[in-house]
């Protein structure tokens, strides 16, 4: 397990803020094991320092550290030694514990000041991907990169694994960083090592002071954190919430995000792409178009998604296909990844052979955007042009707009939306194109179903 930490400042400024001298190498003895602190690079204007943790498996067993059933063989075949873990962060905490205090004798200036800083985590697990990883840093204003670790070096057909490097930049305090990086890995890896009380909601709650409470991925760090303890979980969040209205700026930007986009707390987009995602391995798709990409956050989903070879995105908004081009970083993608994906600037009223040959296409948020009288061309340009064998289309159920506390009656979600339709006015549409096209179509919710107002999403399966 290893954590470098990379600054532009000396040598020597470095060894004061991390309070560990840089010209030896230092060990410390933990409860599981050993951590050593060692420079790998000391320069005039920029050093770094690694965390090395050398976790014992056996003395894991030993000590009844370890989780899981008596006797199990994963108590000594498992992926703590070397897996960026909740071990990460107790070994932070007792190496570098005044540094994450922010206290320096000698370079106190430098401590309270934002430093440009770079964090490397090897073996970091991330079941949920990239897009979760960075949901978490990037809020902080951290840019992060990922590089995915295949399952064997040596037999690259098995495919990925569930570990990651992530290299975390940013220009932050000192303190900042470790704090956060204290707080979001054992978030990132579900499996923590110790049992997990009430005094952990105080660590949390101690640790997140200043920016858990605005973080708009809190929830799912208290849930990862706490190890998905319910009871934990609903304690931490009642607080920061508590800890939000104590602030009146913060309540007030609180109120603006809401406004701005009332799915949010829903996560529905999220939602949206993990049920388009099941709909498309549902059908074995081995290429698929996305319909109105936007700025590109299903592509992205695709393209982590190895099974399918070929992806594009189409959008009529340039901006859009620009800001995907960004998110996706295309021009920096690796051939043969780049080799998967193409984005097509288009409009969706027009016949286009880009379109053609794919096994299926998404049309996720998109149709409530056109003008009701273009909806007929649209339907012909994708059921009977395109064509192909599977379509994905979401809409919003009108119904459930009642939900939305911030939304007046009878508003709709978006400026920009021409219609929104309740359940039973998209199933009258989507079975009538299904019939004129030739497909069958089935229906399905996304999002917290109500009794009444039904889900917030509504999806159909249209197939042939
Ligand atoms: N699918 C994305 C974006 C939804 S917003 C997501 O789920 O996040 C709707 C998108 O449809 C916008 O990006 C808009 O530019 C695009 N769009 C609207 N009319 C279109 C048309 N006629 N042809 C192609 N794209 C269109």
């Amino acid at each position: 397990m290893l954590l470098k930490i990379g600054a532009a400042v000396s040598g020597e400024d470095l060894g004061y803020l991390l309070h560990k001298n840089p010209a030896r190498a230092h060990a410390f003895d933990l409860a599981f094991g050993k951590a050593h602190v060692f420079y790998t690079r000391l320069g005039e204007d920029h050093a770094e320092a690694a965390l090395l943790l050398d976790v014992d498996p056996i003395g894991l067993v030993r000590s009844g550290r370890q989780t899981g059933g008596e006797g199990a063989l994963d108590h000594y075949v498992n992926d703590r030694p070397y897996a960026a873990s909740s071990f990460l962060s107790v070994a932070l905490s007792r190496v570098f514990g005044t540094a994450m205090s922010g206290k320096s004798k000698e370079r106190q200036e430098l401590a309270d000041q934002p430093l440009d800083l770079e964090a490397t985590i090897a073996a970091l697990p991330c079941q949920d991907g990239e897009a979760f990883l960075r949901s978490l840093f990037e809020p902080l204003g951290y840019a992060v990169s990922a590089e995915r670790h295949p399952l064997d070096e040596q037999f690259p057909e098995w495919g990925d694994g569930p570990y990651w490097t992530a290299r975390i930049q940013g220009r932050a305090r000192l303190r900042d960083l470790l704090t956060h990086i204290y707080v979001l890995v054992p978030a990132l890896d579900a499996e923590k090592h110790y049992w997990v009380g009430p005094d952990e909601v105080e660590k949390l709650l101690r640790k997140g002071e200043g920016w858990l409470a605005s973080h708009p991925r809190k929830e799912a760090i208290a849930a990862g954190y706490l190890r998905y303890d319910r009871t934990l979980i609903r304690d931490a969040l009642a607080r920061l919430v508590d800890e939000d209205s104590g602030d009146p700026e913060a309540e007030d930007h609180a109120r603006r995000r809401e406004e701005a986009d009332l799915e949010t707390p829903l996560r529905l987009a999220e939602q949206r792409t993990g049920a388009v995602l099941a709909c498309l391995r549902a059908v074995e798709a081995r290429s698929v178009v996305d319909l109105g990409c936007g700025e590109g956050k299903l592509l992205k989903a695709l393209l982590e998604d190895r099974s399918l070879e070929r992806i594009a995105g189409m959008d009529v908004s340039w901006r859009s296909i620009e800001a995907a081009q960004r998110r996706l970083r295309l021009h920096q993608m690796p051939p043969a990844q780049r080799g998967r994906i193409e984005l097509i600037h288009g409009s969706l009223l027009y016949s286009d052979k880009r379109l053609t040959g794919f096994d299926a296409a998404t049309v996720v948020e998109v149709i409530e955007h056109l003008d009701p009288p273009r909806l007929a061309a649209f339907e012909r340009v994708v059921f009977e042009r395109a064509a192909p064998r599977a379509v994905v289309v979401t809409t919003p159920n009108f119904e459930y707009n009642v939900k939305f506390p911030a939304l007046p009656a009878n508003r709709l979600r978006h400026r920009d939306h021409r219609f929104e339709w309740t359940r039973p006015q998209f199933a009258v549409w989507a079975a009538a194109v299904a019939d004129r096209f030739g497909y069958s179509v089935r229906f399905l919710g996304i999002g917290p179903e109500d009794f009444v107002a039904g889900p917030p999403t509504q999806m159909g399966v249209f197939a042939k």
